[in-house]
């Protein structure tokens, strides 16, 4: 998705020198500039921690839910064959390309039973766009074939039995249980998702099982599918990576790593 109009330049700039870069146009040493950057970097970063209070999780869904009243999952989907179908497809590839190739994917198989029987040559042609084509035409018919042969053609509701499926990880498990069925056995941890979390200091591992533990740990569970939206739909608009819009942020008093 992206974000309206605005001096992303300048901002960017000003950002980067705040954090011990440098703007466009000013020309350093890459061996100096490497140095001065990560010493400033930990010097502001640092500074903004003992400044600041830590981020209450109460307080930062609150402020999230007002700022992002809609948030919801971004791929278009009618039900859980769907949802599930789109996810798969959406692994390194964006929710805005999976949603441009799945209603010719879904008119010409529109249940678990077509796609089990599906030529891959032609579901190959008609994902192509998505990336990992050849890979993702595997685990949807096996995850087709596996819905007949083991659930009747219907998507089944547990982590353990969605996990069983071809193709299917945890983080998707954890959007089609959270979102098709309104079940809430974790929190779906995207690169956006984590991203914010290691920024807003709600966790400091990369493992995004263990950044979904700690996630778990901190917000309620009634709570889980809809915190990985406000984070995914912030991560998107305001905290952008590589330029986030600290002066823009409703999270900049409490952000352990906000730039103003
Ligand atoms: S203050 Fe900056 S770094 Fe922190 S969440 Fe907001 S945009 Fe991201």
């Amino acid at each position: 998705m992206k974000t309206g109009g605005r001096a992303d330049g300048r901002r960017g700039g000003e950002a980067e020198r705040r954090r011990g870069g440098r703007a466009v146009g000013e020309t350093t040493s890459p061996a100096t500039r490497g140095k001065t950057t990560a010493a400033l970097k930990r010097k502001s970063s640092s500074r903004n921690r003992s400044a600041r209070p830590p981020v209450r999780p109460s307080a930062l869904l609150s402020d999230l839910k007002q700022l992002y009243p809609d948030a919801k999952c971004a791929l278009v989907y009618r039900n859980a064959f769907e949802l599930l179908c789109a996810t798969i497809l959406s692994a390194q590839c964006t929710d805005a390309r999976v949603n441009m190739v799945t209603p010719v994917l879904f008119a010409r198989y529109p249940t678990p039973f077509e796609l089990a029987q599906a030529d891959p040559a032609d579901v190959e042609e008609i994902i192509k766009s998505t990336g990992f084509f050849r890979n993702k035409t595997k685990s949807l018919l096996g995850m087709a074939q596996a819905l007949v042969a083991d659930y009747g053609g219907e998507v089944p509701r547990t982590m353990e039995e969605l996990r069983k499926l071809p193709g299917v990880g945890r983080k998707t498990a954890n959007v089609v249980l959270g979102n098709a069925f309104d079940l809430n056995e974790g929190v779906t941890v995207d690169t956006h998702v984590g991203r914010l979390s290691r920024l807003l200091g709600l966790s400091a591992e990369e493992d995004p099982v263990k950044v979904e533990q700690e996630l778990m740990g901190l917000f309620p569970q009634e709570e889980w599918a809809l915190l990985s939206h406000l984070l995914i739909f912030h991560g998107r608009q305001v905290c952008i990576a590589r330029r986030p819009r600290c002066s823009d942020c409703v999270l900049s008093r409490v952000c352990p790593s906000s730039l103003v």
